[in-house]
């Protein structure tokens, strides 16, 4: 697909810029997804927005396109695919790492220390644009009962709470307080009740 596409760069000032970008050509191992939903997250805030005070893994790359929790349908496929194909709805897990690494093999690409680790929006584009350019390995299917915006916030608010749920092992015998009620704790609290937890305490 060829043609030009605007992007939401994230300058360093509190503003943002909308910048013009070719649209991507997947390459192997590669999709291009049209972009449905991608939501702000507080480490967008935190590190990009404001100022740029993020090093190493959080370091922005000045001139990325933001948002590293996209969701979207395959419009293009690269060669070399083996998990998904054009019409599939994906969501975007956020890390790209090397793939080769301990952690990358036991699923723990936040972990990779390789250079070749990339986040979405931090050192490589992420989904504030029409389109995003995505390795197939770091797609994870979205099933048809839920919707794009669902996607979007599984991403990265709902799969770092579920880490953290699934290692203390909440159950129906538990009473969950989750202090800090952002999107982050608002979804361990709905994870703490699907995974049986009957009493429920925010603040
Ligand atoms: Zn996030
Ligand atoms: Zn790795």
């Amino acid at each position: 697909m060829n043609g030009k596409m605007k992007g939401a760069v994230l300058p360093g000032n509190s503003t943002v810029e909308i910048r013009e970008f070719d649209i991507p050509t997947p390459g192997h191992g590669q999709v291009l997804i049209k972009t449905m939903a991608s939501t702000i997250c507080g480490s967008d805030i935190r590190c990009i927005f404001i100022e740029h005070t993020g090093t190493g893994a959080e370091g922005y790359i000045d001139g990325m396109i933001a948002g590293h929790e996209p969701c979207g349908v395959i419009v293009e496929e690269g060669v070399g695919l083996k998990r998904f194909k054009a019409g599939d709805r994906v969501l975007v897990y956020h890390i790209s790492g090397c793939g080769m690494c301990y952690d990358c093999r036991r699923g723990y690409a936040v972990s990779c220390m390789s250079e070749h680790r990339q986040a979405y929006s931090w050192q490589r584009n992420g989904g504030m644009a029409p389109y995003i350019l995505a390795e197939e390995k770091d797609l994870i299917a979205l099933p048809d009962s839920l919707s794009y915006n669902d996607g979007a916030q599984v991403a990265c608010g709902f799969g770092t709470t579920y880490e953290a749920l699934e290692k203390i092992g909440v159950s129906g015998n538990d009473a969950v307080l989750v202090v800090g009620l952002g999107p982050v704790g608002l979804a361990a609290l709905m994870l703490a009740k699907a995974m049986g937890a009957e009493k429920l305490i925010g603040v």
